[in-house]
């Protein structure tokens, strides 16, 4: 499967893609606006609180090409963050102790030539390091083998994506033999001491519904899995992460193609949650873009929806500039703040 800016698709544009998230495909789909949902919760504009994490994307290729990647990922993205990047936001970091989280994401982030470079200077800087780890990319070739204990011995935490606990349903998302891969990357991480009581080592699994619909709860779901994981496969892990499918890219396209937009947005409309808002993500994070420019989140990243601020691009980092800015928001956010809220850490309220 090619990704859709492969396929010069009409939602691998940015601004195309959030004109259909505004106004539907026909352009004449209006839902309450998500400002004006903000402004009844009392939350217009939406204000940082403190940034206390950096989520840095160091590029959009994968192994993988999933059906409902937001990121747009896949072989064929070439996207990659450059060490002089890389060492723009290490300088951020140094000056800025109060970023005491670095989530590095991408695509498959072990696929950047400087990837282990970068995890070896941010541990020197004594910052938490979580690593989305799509778990094929262990398998995927030898060099990739000894990830666990590469991991292990900067104490990252690994945060990866199990969209179910069978073959069948993860591998319809995931594509053809992620699943078994997946179980095979699962076992390593535990041996490596991943997930296991005592050990600190922390392991952490996403779940995302398959189809047009909201995800369950969180902790029942939990069960289910660490249940399920442990009978078949001899698997542990820590948390379940449930998170929401954001309307947009890869998903969006499946909306689409599938009928399904309008009913899913009147569904995340009709669940806003004023707590989960008040919580959302984006008022403790800053993500950076493969080529240094700065957003609100990952989403608005995908969308290049640059932060509303002087500071656009990590060289110009400005923690006052930052906190004082005012978050941009749009249709799509209704997906971080339906039901339970959802985040890249799970629900938020
Ligand atoms: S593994 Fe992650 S980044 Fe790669 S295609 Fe799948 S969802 Fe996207
Ligand atoms: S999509 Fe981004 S900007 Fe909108 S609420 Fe979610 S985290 Fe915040």
């Amino acid at each position: 499967m090619k990704s859709l800016n492969a396929q010069h698709h009409i939602l691998a544009n940015a601004h195309q893609q959030v004109d259909i998230i505004e106004h539907g495909e026909t352009g004449d789909f209006a839902l309450v606006p998500f400002q004006q949902k903000l402004e009844q919760s009392d939350l217009y504009p939406l204000k940082p609180r403190e940034i206390e994490i950096l989520q840095v994307n160091i590029g959009k290729m994968c192994n993988q090409t999933c059906r409902h990647c937001h990121v747009d990922a896949g072989p064929d993205r070439k996207e990659i963050m450059t060490i002089e990047t890389m060492q723009e936001c290490m300088n951020v970091l140094r000056n800025n102790p109060q970023l005491t989280t670095v989530d590095i994401t991408g695509g498959a982030p072990e696929l950047n030539p400087n990837f282990r470079w970068f995890v070896e200077e941010i541990a020197k800087l004594n910052r938490h390091i979580i690593v989305r780890c799509n778990l094929t990319i262990i398998l995927a070739n030898k060099k990739y083998y000894d990830l666990p204990e590469f991991y292990k011995q900067y104490n990252v935490e690994v945060v990866s994506s199990l969209p179910f606990y069978t073959a069948d349903r993860t591998d319809r998302q995931r594509g053809n033999g992620v699943f078994d891969d997946s179980i095979r990357a699962l076992q390593m991480l535990n041996k490596a001491g991943y997930g296991n009581e005592g050990t600190g080592l922390m392991l952490n699994l996403v779940y995302n519904p398959a189809g047009a619909f909201l995800p369950p709860s969180q902790q029942s779901l939990e069960k289910e899995y660490k249940q399920a994981l442990k009978q078949k496969f001899e698997i542990q892990f820590n948390n379940l992460y449930v998170i929401t499918n954001m309307p947009i890219s890869r998903y969006l396209d499946y909306l689409l193609a599938s009928s399904n937009y309008e009913a899913y947005m009147e569904k995340l409309v009709h669940a806003y949650n004023p707590v989960a808002a008040a919580n959302v993500m984006c008022r403790s994070t800053i993500s950076v873009g493969w080529d240094g420019y700065l957003y609100d989140c990952d989403f608005n990243q995908m969308l290049e929806l640059n932060v509303s601020c002087k500071s656009k691009h990590i060289s110009d980092f400005d923690r006052k500039n930052l906190n004082n800015r005012e978050i941009i928001v749009g249709q799509h956010c209704y997906g971080c703040t339906a039901g339970f809220g959802s985040s890249c850490g799970g629900t938020v309220a």
